[in-house]
């Protein structure tokens, strides 16, 4: 295989809610343009993975490095917000704001970007996102899958190099988790780095480049798709795949 550029090291991350260890020792490399999709039972870790890697929390031990360096939330954090975008199952947008301010928000505020510019870059974004014609729409006017797309525009507004997603479709209505992971897919082929956390076992096989299997607080197997899925190594990873496929 052809060695990547990596993006993302996290390097026995260790994270504990008081006397709960939640990420015992979490080993994962991330190839820049990769798309890695995290899988595991609820409470596994995944969530606590992802948000360590933004500092949403802050890690206990472990070290993560993005592009090699290692990232010190003390002094590191408002550039890897910027480097690292984030979509969560609940879209949090503005409700007062319309799409396209919304979208604008983030680079206007954070990084003082021109009016003008932002307000194109947000229109380019939404038509990337197939919802040119709602820029001036009020959330509470659109689908979920809708907000959810919004919420990935308004992600990558920022430009990050990195995109973070926490199960993205799992508060949506079935009809509506297609264009969502359609919109994500066409994110890869585009080259974004993606860790992306969700239970859509067909959209992991088609469009992750590896998946790993998290399981109390561990990595405990990582291999592409069709291998984790067809010949799981691992026994605890043959059992959930049993369970959910
Ligand atoms: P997953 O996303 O795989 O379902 P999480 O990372 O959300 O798992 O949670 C892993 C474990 O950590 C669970 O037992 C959960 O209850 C616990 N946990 C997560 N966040 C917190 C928190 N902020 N405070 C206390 N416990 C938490
Ligand atoms: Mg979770």
């Amino acid at each position: 295989m052809e060695k990547q550029r990596e993006m993302i090291r996290v390097q026995n991350l260790k994270k504990s809610f008081g006397k709960v260890e939640v990420l015992k020792d979490v080993t994962l490399q991330v190839g820049k343009g990769e798309v890695v999709v995290l899988i595991g039972a609820s409470g596994s870790g995944k969530s606590t993975l992802i948000r360590c890697i933004n500092f949403l929390e802050i890690k206990d031990g472990g070290e993560i490095y993005i592009e090699g360096k290692s990232i010190d939330p003390k002094k590191d954090l408002t550039k890897v917000r910027q480097k690292v975008g984030m979509v969560f199952q609940h879209f949090n947008l503005f409700p007062h704001k319309t799409v396209l301010e919304n979208i604008m928000e983030a680079p206007l505020i954070a990084k003082k970007a021109d009016k003008e510019e932002t307000k194109q870059e947000a229109l380019r974004l939404l038509q990337k996102v197939g919802l040119s014609e709602k820029a001036d729409a009020y959330p509470s006017s659109l689908s979920g899958g809708q907000k959810q797309r919004v919420a990935i525009a308004r992600s990558l507004a920022m430009k990050p190099e990195i995109m973070l997603f926490d199960e993205p479709t799992s508060a949506l209505d079935p009809e509506l988790v297609g264009e969502v992971l359609e919109t994500m897919k066409q994110l890869a082929q585009e080259g974004m780095t993606m860790i992306i956390v969700t239970h859509e076992m067909g959209f992991a096989k088609e469009v992750a480049d590896w998946v790993a299997f998290m399981n109390q607080g561990k990595i405990i197997e990582m291999a592409r798709p069709q291998e984790i899925f067809n010949n799981p190594k691992e026994e605890r990873t043959r059992e959930f795949l049993n369970r959910v496929l």
